[in-house]
């Protein structure tokens, strides 16, 4: 599958700041390189990190642990088994994590319910929220996780407010979703629906499907390898009455892709936005949002949706235009929503006390003629023409630098592009520099003078630089964030600039340090920086030397990672450097 060479997804564990006043634990799921051998990586949607805890575990799908009763469970329990006997499935490897684990645990089994007790002790008056109806597009998954994501569904939702659970059957080609599967769900129970796609429509199509047949109030998108904990469901629709405007997310944790684990604890305040090219990215939650909140368990406002559970009314759904039917299979439709809920005055929150588990798979699916890659890339170039105003042209260098020449629209496509932006027009949208001023305040700007951008990466230690108070520079413990602490940007011009100051070096023991920019004439003459065969050199005398990871033995930091200018070393790993991303203003204005 191209999916496992194009995109294999790493999962990095996150992340201390020792000397920021940001404190936080994350794991983040990324994909990974995209046409390119930059190092930094696209990222998924979603993640989450919380200490892992035991949990029951079955090791005989027999063994239903739920409240069906016998005769129900025992005929599921029995089909379950010629299900698993008789249909043949591909290997653990196509879809990406350990399937041959899931099978051994029940489909019905209990997860750790890691709610705080005042999430638990919540009392709701179930007449008034509104219904909801679930909707899971399902493309080739694998069987016993997504039997797990419904029987979740269907015993820990209330079932007054339960309307239906509809699963989109994306064009699936393993005969375990077939009869057998129908069959299954019949028996479950008669609240659950399944709509056949005669040919791949793409997750975003297929869930816009799944809303039309939707008969409740709200309409909740999962993934089929999700698994709702206690009390999911209420918070999110008591947050989704009390406003007319708003969209609701869950606090997403991972189910080990090895263990089929949910590691689920305190949820983190982070909350997502985007790089450049459009990746998602977590950012800390910022001091002015956290202290309104009494405890982590309260609701707050998030920029970006992480896509993978998304609560709406439906009728708000509908009124805003839904998610763009111009995006194709996967990607980009989260931010397309975000953007467009928050720009024509709604609003977007997370919900902690809603829990719910996700397999973060390692691979993915093809994507039938085009490529993974192009697929996504363009979907992120539509958004950004939809929603970005001038800013679109960072994406579009972003995505250049990536993918050259960037994935170009048909005349129709353009047609479709402008038809989203009168929908948006009509809607009295605000802009997208008010959308970064008043909402996504910490995501930072680059500067069109900008070819190099983020995190300064070490290949050889994974380390990322960072600035000491004394303006020497180090190292932060992990990468994977854009923060104002460690995003740093190469100039046109060479300057290698940290906010608005420059990288420069002190003289006597060549250790970088912070120091005043060089005008741009200047800097021809004084420092330039250059990046190229993953060095990062600055000319001193007639040669150049190179930035090099060092531990100080000098009376500065000592002991600690440090950055040295030294000898050029094409063996020195030590030496190798990849931005987060990069611009490619080429044509950019075309
Ligand atoms: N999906 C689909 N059709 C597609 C691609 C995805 O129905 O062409 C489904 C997929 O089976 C899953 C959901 O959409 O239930 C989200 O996809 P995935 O889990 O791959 O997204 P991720 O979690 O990686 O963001
Ligand atoms: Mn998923």
């Amino acid at each position: 599958m191209r999916a496992r060479t194009l995109m294999t997804w790493s999962l990095l564990t996150t992340l201390c700041f020792l000397f920021t006043t940001v404190v936080l634990l994350g794991t983040l799921s990324t994909m990974g390189p995209v046409g390119s051998n930059d190092e930094h990586h696209l990222n998924v949607r979603d993640a989450a990190f919380s200490e892992p805890q035991e949990e029951p575990v079955t090791r005989n799908p027999e063994n239903m642990q739920v409240t069906l009763d016998i005769k129900k469970s025992q005929a599921l329990a029995s089909l379950l088994q010629t299900m698993l006997k008789t249909h043949e499935r591909p290997s653990d490897d196509y879809f990406g994590y350990n399937v041959t684990r899931s099978d051994e645990i029940s489909v019905t089994r209990e997860v750790p319910d890691a709610r705080s007790t005042e999430c638990k002790s919540r009392i709701f008056n179930y007449s008034s929220l509104p219904t909801l109806s679930i909707v899971t597009p399902f493309h080739n998954e694998a069987l016993t996780p997504f039997l797990r994501h419904v029987h979740a569904i269907v015993s820990r939702t209330p079932p007054q407010l339960l309307m239906d659970v509809i699963l989109v059957d994306d064009n699936s080609t393993f005969s375990y979703l077939g009869e057998d599967l129908q069959e299954y769900f019949r028996i479950l129970d008669n609240r659950i629906r399944i709509i056949r796609n005669k040919e791949r429509k793409g997750l975003i199509l297929s869930r816009l499907q799944g809303a039309e047949e939707a008969r409740g109030d709200v309409v909740v998108f999962l993934d089929a390898h999700m698994e709702v904990c206690e009390g999911w469901a209420e918070p999110l629709l008591e947050k989704i009455n009390s406003q007319p405007a708003i969209v609701v997310q869950a606090d997403v944790s991972p189910i080990d892709d090895q263990t089929i684990r949910l590691s689920i604890g305190e949820p983190i305040g982070i909350r997502g936005g985007f790089s450049w090219e459009l990746s998602y990215i977590w950012f800390p939650l910022p001091k002015y949002v956290d202290q309104f909140r009494h405890s982590v368990w309260e609701p707050f406002p998030t920029p970006v949706l992480q896509g993978s559970c998304i609560a709406i009314r439906k009728s708000y759904f509908d009124a805003i235009g839904q998610f763009d039917p111009g995006l194709e299979i996967w990607g980009g439709e989260h931010f397309d929503l975000s953007f467009n809920v928050w720009m024509t005055g709604g609003r977007i929150e997370t919900v902690p006390c809603s829990r719910i588990g996700h397999v973060y798979k390692r691979n993915k699916y093809t994507f039938g003629s085009n490529s993974a890659a192009s697929t996504i890339l363009k979907n992120n170039l539509r958004v950004a023409e939809v929603w970005m105003d001038e800013y679109k042209h960072f994406v579009r260098a972003a995505i250049s630098r990536i993918r050259y020449p960037p994935p170009v629209f048909t005349e129709a496509e353009w047609r479709s592009i402008q038809e989203r932006k009168r929908l948006r027009q009509e809607r009295s949208s605000k802009s997208f520099s008010w959308f970064l001023d008043s909402v996504h305040t910490e995501q930072i700007v680059p500067s069109k003078d900008d070819v190099s951008f983020g995190e300064i990466k070490n290949s050889e230690s994974g380390l990322c630089w960072f600035v000491f108070e004394d303006g020497y520079i180090g190292f932060a413990g992990h990468c994977g964030f854009i923060l104002k602490e460690t995003c740093f940007s190469l100039d046109k011009y060479g300057r290698l600039k940290y906010r608005d100051r420059c990288v420069g070096y002190d003289e006597s023991t060549f250790l970088l340090m912070i120091e005043d920019c060089p005008s741009k004439s200047e800097s021809t003459i004084s420092m330039t920086w250059v990046h190229k065969d993953t060095n990062l050199m600055t000319a001193f005398h007639s040669e150049y030397i190179c930035a090099t990871q060092v531990r100080s033995r000098f009376p500065i930091h000592t002991g600690q990672e440090v950055v040295q200018l030294q000898t050029c070393d094409k063996h020195n790993q030590y030496q190798r450097w990849s931005f987060m991303h990069g611009f490619l203003w080429q044509n950019v204005f075309e």
